[in-house]
């Protein structure tokens, strides 16, 4: 065999397998910076926190819903004549989603003066939790259902304190309360108590 044609056939394999192995190349570099992250995007439920909070508007809080949801559509608002709910907007990159964008949504927020917002996430995952459950007519054994361990200690006490005028709101027999901002009407706390009682 001529040693020349010997060459000439390694370099003509060589061309080929580098033209085969370029595209490929091509396409795992460009194929990189081309891949946007996916965004999630949806709604959510949104309330302040507050004592004459209606059943409906705690049962729905921080629901998610929209196209890439399994709920397409959100509750009918308002829940009750006291209801301060929004459904509000949300877009996060799912970079953010894993990184538990999606369980700290929005902003914590307490109407009651006494109430620091920093006690409401753990305060609503309680009435969440008891929510469907009849209210004993005793404040220290609704306080009981809800477990002392379930509240923050830096917020406690205040926590206990809402506690004490959520029960008196619920069951119609408003607590001698030692703040003189409790406009807690009689009338309406036990109609809108009465079809929650009657719910098993
Ligand atoms: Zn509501």
């Amino acid at each position: 065999m001529n040693p020349y044609l010997g060459v000439l056939l390694l370099i003509g394999l060589l061309v080929v397998s580098w033209r085969f192995m370029r595209p490929r190349q091509r396409g795992e570099k460009s194929e990189r910076p081309r891949r946007p992250e996916r965004k999630v995007e949806g709604f959510h439920v949104w309330s302040p926190l507050y004592v004459r909070m209606g059943r409906g508007c705690i049962q729905d809080y921080g629901m998610q819903f929209g196209q890439g949801f399994r709920r397409k559509e959100g509750p009918l608002l308002p829940h009750d004549p006291h209801c301060r709910c929004e459904t509000l907007p949300f877009s996060f990159t799912s970079s953010e989603v894993f990184a538990g964008a999606l369980r700290r949504v929005s902003e914590p927020k307490s109407l009651e003066p006494g109430l620091p917002a920093e006690a409401v996430p753990k305060l609503m995952a309680a009435l969440k939790r008891i929510n469907a459950e009849p209210v004993p007519p005793d404040a220290d054994a609704y306080i009981a259902t809800i477990g002392a361990d379930s509240l923050d200690a830096g917020t406690q006490s205040a926590a206990l304190a809402f506690l004490r005028e959520r029960h008196g709101f619920l069951t119609g027999t408003p607590p001698s309360p030692p703040a003189s901002n409790n406009r807690t009407d009689p009338a309406e706390g036990a109609s809108l108590a009465a079809p929650a009682v009657k719910n098993p």
